[in-house]
């Protein structure tokens, strides 16, 4: 069985070929510049693979509510030519085959759930710290859309005591991601993440946003498992004070065998960086199973 992957973010658009077991056999990468460039590139890659049917993980803001006239569209985002951008359609106009559609980080939740070291668990989220934050959710084995979707980077933080920096969000200031993603880190010390891993102020401010969006997290979604992904979270220093300073947070409130072990609880993405192209895959399967395949 051939399941087709699309990525689709907003800097590059990863097209991929899969099987049922999550295998990636080939993939190449696409860069996102305006639609009339990049999509003619994807349905290239895709018309004659013979897919069975398409998994699309998508940024977003983006429209999943299958009843709507702009469902599969994204809708609102700032990135120039993808605004009220049809994609879905676009792409089932040319491919005709079933689709599935999701946010970027639903997709990369999915994977880790279905593929990586957290499979099985019913009820998690995945959140990534890169260029942006975005998180995804799963109640009761179901991924979480509701009037939208989850955007759990933009809740608000309480700064921290040594911080002077507003934050960078243009919607927000200090929103999670304005606070915690890798570019909030290079605006706050004038000079990139990379060049700070001496500076142990850098890591446990890092960590205290983080940690902060966690216990918030924990007491609103009650998830059993938290997967952490994206560039920031390859300093993998950060997990040990993550851990600690969401416990510190909760202060003992929560009382579970989950949070007993933080551990297993708080953990990295376990796909090298494939959860988001394998989530896709598993959409694709899921979309094949609905339509009756
Ligand atoms: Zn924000």
């Amino acid at each position: 069985m051939i399941l087709g992957a699309l990525e689709a973010g907003g800097t590059k658009m990863v097209c991929a070929l899969g099987d049922e077991t999550g295998r990636i056999s080939e993939q190449v990468s696409i860069p996102t510049t305006i639609p009339a460039e990049t999509i003619p590139q994807i349905i290239d890659y895709f018309k004659d693979k013979k897919i069975e049917s398409l998994g699309v993980a998508s940024f977003g803001p983006i429209d999943l509510d299958k009843a709507s006239p702009t469902y599969g569209y994204i809708t609102s985002t700032p990135k120039k030519g993808w605004g009220d951008y049809n994609l879905l359609g676009e792409l089932k106009a040319a491919l005709n085959v079933p689709m599935g559609f999701d946010t970027d980080v639903n997709g990369s939740l999915l994977g880790e759930v279905t593929y990586g070291s957290s499979k099985g668990i019913s009820d998690a989220v995945y959140i990534t710290v890169g260029t942006g934050v975005g998180g995804g959710v799963m109640s009761g084995g179901n991924l979480v859309h509701g009037m939208l979707h989850p955007e759990l980077g933009h809740m608000k933080m309480v700064p921290h005591s040594k911080d002077t920096f507003p934050g960078r969000c243009p919607f927000h200031k200090n929103c999670l991601e304005g606070m915690a993603c890798g570019p909030a880190i290079g605006d706050r010390w004038g000079r990139p993440a990379k060049e700070l891993y001496d500076n142990e102020l850098v890591w446990e401010m890092e960590a205290y946003y983080i940690a902060q969006a966690l216990a918030n997290i924990i007491v609103i979604l009650s998830p059993k498992r938290i997967i952490l992904g994206g560039g920031v979270m390859h300093r993998m220093e950060l997990f040990p004070l993550i851990r600690e300073k969401t416990a510190e947070n909760l202060n003992g409130y929560l009382k579970t065998k989950e949070l007993a072990s933080m551990d297993e609880y708080i953990v990295p993405a376990s796909l090298n960086d494939d959860q988001g192209i394998m989530g896709c895959i598993k959409l694709a399967l899921d979309a094949l199973e609905e339509a009756g395949r």
